[in-house]
């Protein structure tokens, strides 16, 4: 069924007259986010397939100091609005914003990361410009003859991958979950053009009141290099005291499956696989954790996997460079008693 039939309503376009990759690129006080530069590239590979520019938009206030990262990371140019109206982050300021600039350069794909700012204004901006949306891709290919971007990603609850199209919309709007993709090369000798657009910012709708920063006391899992991860198998909070103890030890920090969250253990933020976070660590410990599919998604980048479970035939050893089979309540203390020997002998 075409896109048309399903919304009567919106004008069919002429997709000759859409051009370029974009990646939104968000910043937040100074910073360059490393989940959108992360899009730079599958956005080089796809602008070059299409043979196409790869374009970097950036939107807020304070951010020249940025404008050249998305260019060393592998943009052809930068397309910037400064304004001190984009100090404070709202979504629909910056959707609207963006949507300007989409409508006066009308690229044919747009990329952003499955961050928090960008699942909630990139929908907003797919839904204005009545182009639809693909979240949470984890691949894309693109049809060279056509130019539709093929949008890869898990469907929910199933093991295959489903390959989407949107080939009567344009521009083409997909999020990404952050690390799917490697961060490209930092090459600071490379050139682009960096263009500074101004546009008619909407008074916003809603005010912020007041803001309150909350204490982030660890670092987010996504940047994580030692996680320490429980599962249902953990059975209670207390168990999760234990792998904090082992977490603290490591310099590391706690994570969970999806059960652990649902049993109320671990916050949604800490979760590892499919609906949660993927993970890049240097060193994955699954205590507790029976290995599925979706769990398993989040852990693709994680360079050395340890499984602590007392079920011999858990599917987790089949995924684990090194395996424990052993109650956590006893595995779990052992290791914390042999790290504290070694360090009292080394000191
Ligand atoms: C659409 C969809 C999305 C999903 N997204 C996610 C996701 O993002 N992340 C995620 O994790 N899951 C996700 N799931 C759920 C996933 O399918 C599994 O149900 C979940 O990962 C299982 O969690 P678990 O391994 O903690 O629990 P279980 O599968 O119940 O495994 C518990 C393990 O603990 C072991 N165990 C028990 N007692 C002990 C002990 N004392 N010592 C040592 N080992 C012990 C058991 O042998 C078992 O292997 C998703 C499912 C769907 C349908």
């Amino acid at each position: 069924m075409s896109s048309t039939a399903i919304c009567p309503e919106w004008d069919p376009i002429n997709k000759d007259e859409w051009r370029g990759v974009w990646v939104f690129i968000e910043t937040l006080e100074g910073e360059v986010n490393e989940a959108s530069l992360q899009l730079l590239n599958p956005g080089r590979v796809i602008a070059d397939k299409i043979n196409t520019e790869l374009v970097g938009v950036i939107v807020g206030h304070n951010v020249k100091q940025m404008l050249k990262e998305p260019i060393y990371y592998g943009a052809d140019k930068v397309i910037y609005v400064e304004d001190s109206r984009l100090s404070i982050y709202t979504p629909e300021i910056f959707a609207e914003t963006l949507i300007a600039l989409i409508r006066r350069y009308k690229p044919e794909i747009l990329l952003a990361a499955g961050t928090l700012r960008g699942r909630e204004m990139i929908p907003y901006v797919a839904n204005v410009l009545k182009a639809g949306i693909t979240a949470d891709c984890t691949d894309f290919d693109v049809d060279v003859k056509t130019r539709d971007l093929i949008m890869i990603r898990p469907p929910f609850g199933a093991t295959l991958l489903a390959h989407i199209r949107a080939p009567n919309r344009r521009p083409q709007i997909s999020t990404v979950r952050p690390n799917v993709f490697r961060l490209p090369e930092r090459d600071p000798s490379r050139r682009g053009e960096i263009i500074e657009e101004r546009v008619d910012i909407p008074e916003p709708r809603i005010k912020l009141i007041s803001s309150q920063d909350i204490r982030v006391e660890e670092i987010p899992i996504e940047k994580a290099e030692i996680i320490i991860s429980g599962g249902r198998g953990i059975g209670s909070p207390e168990g999760f005291k234990m792998l904090e103890e082992l977490a603290g030890l490591l310099n590391g920090v706690v994570a969970g499956s999806r059960k652990a969250v649902d049993a109320g253990w671990i916050s949604h933020e800490r979760q590892v696989g499919q609906t949660g976070k993927s993970v890049k660590a240097s060193l994955y410990v699954a205590v507790g954790i029976s290995g599925a599919a979706q769990h398993l998604f989040g852990i693709r980048e994680a360079m050395t996997v340890v499984a602590v479970n007392n079920d011999p035939e858990a599917p987790i050893f089949e995924n684990a460079d090194y395996g424990i089979v052993a109650d956590y309540r006893e595995a779990i203390p052992a290791l914390i008693e042999e790290i504290n020997k070694r360090r009292s002998k080394a000191r």
